[in-house]
C-alpha cells in the first residue's frame, strides 16, 4: 500500500545499516527495545555512531548537533 508507511523488521544487516533503510524511508525497530524488552517499536531515528535504530526519548537523543545518538553510544557525548 502507498499509504502505510514502510517497516522492515528484520535483524540489523552490517551491509544495509538501519540508517540506510532509515534514510530510504523505512521504518526499523528500536534495536534496544528488541534486545532488553524483546518488543517491536519502530522507529525513524538512527544512531549516527552505530548505525542502528532507536526510540527517540526512551533510548536515546535526536537533538545533539542534529545527529541521533543512542544511549549506548551517547553516553560520553
Ligand atoms: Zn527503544
Ligand atoms: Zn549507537
Amino acid at each position: 500500500m502507498a499509504t502505510s508507511p514502510r517497516v522492515d523488521l528484520s535483524e540489523f544487516d552490517p551491509k544495509r545499516t538501519d540508517r540506510a533503510k532509515i534514510v530510504d524511508g523505512v521504518a526499523v525497530p528500536c534495536r534496544i527495545c528488541e534486545a532488553v524488552f524483546a518488543r517491536i517499536r519502530p522507529t525513524w531515528r538512527y544512531c549516527a555512531k552505530c548505525e542502528k535504530g532507536f526510540c527517540e526519548g526512551e533510548h536515546g537523543n535526536f537533538a545533539i548537533g542534529g545527529r541521533g545518538s543512542c544511549i549506548q553510544c551517547g553516553k560520553h557525548a
